[in-house]
């Protein structure tokens, strides 16, 4: 049924450019090779009786030791060693603990305790609240069936969210056992789901509960982070060789727009250092949701920065959908959606600039 209703997903598997920016990506859905999550549970780490510092150094020199691991077992010149007691992302599991303790997930290093229920900014504490997970038609094709889950709460207040009643609290969702959520991932791969796409609100604040459901996932799914890509260092470090594909937005070219429209100081500084942890150490789909009059302010210098940085091939959704939701009425240029001279403006600026893999 849904090859009916999406036929791209289809034609998207020998879409060249595509395939090239999504290699890996695309030998997972087939089999081919395991998902990250899958190879960290079998590379050991021993870390007990470390501090934080000792635990940071540890992770950040097996990471690299890590990275020829995958390519030794993605080219079959070695196999995957199932009896590491203490693994790598156990090492991950417990340093995204001590964060949770001391919160700085995302940019607001709001420092609250949330394992003893404390909130702040983002509103969530140790539960997983899940609003709905279900098979998504609606994602780029290459993503298409993705098994995805939708946490309530969001690190970023954008006036004109279209998730607001699930970003925002408006609704409290279902507390999850991560258990179950493992459970529903593998079911979801065995009727060939392409993928586990996290996603909010903003996965950022529940990012130690992803990686103990990915230590509880049986089958071998892809991991796809579905982030506003306003998450801190720390979780960019847990984040690496974890996520197979990173699904980031780039919101916004400059800080001024960042703070007017989602109240989100430092933006920039923050998306371009995760768009490039995310090219060194998994798969990139850039999402650019074209905002009414934000063409020169943002859509302009977010395509060229991608271009000089993460390079032409880069595999990027020109999004047109934008539509007033929420308090979108608060900032003037947003009551409304984009016309189509902002769409052909975009379009020739895309390609202006050089982008090889783009769709709208
Ligand atoms: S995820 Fe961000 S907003 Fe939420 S408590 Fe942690 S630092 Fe604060």
């Amino acid at each position: 049924m849904w090859r009916a209703l999406r036929p791209d997903s289809i034609n998207v598997l020998y879409d060249e450019k595509c395939r090239k920016s999504l290699s890996r990506y695309f030998d997972i859905i087939f089999d081919k090779k395991l998902a990250k999550f899958k190879l960290l549970k079998t590379f050991p780490a021993e870390f007990q009786d470390m501090d934080n510092a000792e635990m940071w150094k540890l992770h950040n020199n097996l990471i690299k030791e890590f990275k020829t691991y995958v390519k030794e077992v993605d080219s079959g010149n070695r196999k995957p060693d199932e009896s590491a007691k203490s693994s790598l992302l156990d090492l991950k599991i417990e340093l995204a603990k001590r964060i949770l303790e001391r919160c700085t997930f995302c940019m607001r290093a709001c420092a609250v305790n949330r394992l003893k229920g404390e909130t702040k900014y983002c509103g969530c504490n140790s539960n997983f609240p899940v609003s709905t997970m279900f098979d998504h038609y609606g994602e780029e094709p290459e993503l298409i069936p993705s098994f995805t889950v939708f946490t309530i709460g969001c690190t970023m207040r954008c006036l004109h969210c279209q998730n607001w009643s699930i970003s925002q609290w408006y609704e409290p969702g279902t507390l999850y056992e991560l258990e179950k959520v493992a459970r529903q991932a593998d079911i979801a791969r065995a009727r060939g789901c392409r993928n586990l796409n996290m996603v909010g609100g903003d996965p950022t604040p529940y990012l130690y509960h992803w990686l103990k459901v990915s230590k509880m996932i049986n089958e071998n799914i892809s991991t796809v982070w579905n982030s506003n890509s306003y998450y801190s260092y720390p979780s960019s470090q847990l984040l690496a060789e974890w996520a197979d594909v990173y699904l980031l937005d780039f919101k916004y070219g400059n800080d001024d727009c960042a703070v007017r429209i989602s109240d989100a100081p430092k933006y920039w500084e923050a998306c371009t250092r995760n768009h490039l942890v995310a090219k060194e150490h998994g798969e990139l789909i850039i999402r650019i949701l074209v905002l009414p009059k934000h063409i020169d302010c943002c859509f302009r210098p977010i395509v060229e920065w991608i271009v000089k940085n993460l390079g032409k091939g880069v595999r990027v959704n020109v999004m047109f959908q934008y539509t007033p939701h929420w308090r979108a009425d608060e900032v003037p240029e947003l009551r409304r959606r984009l016309n189509s001279d902002e769409m052909e403006l975009t379009v020739k600026i895309a390609k202006e600039v050089g982008l090889e893999n783009f769709i709208t």
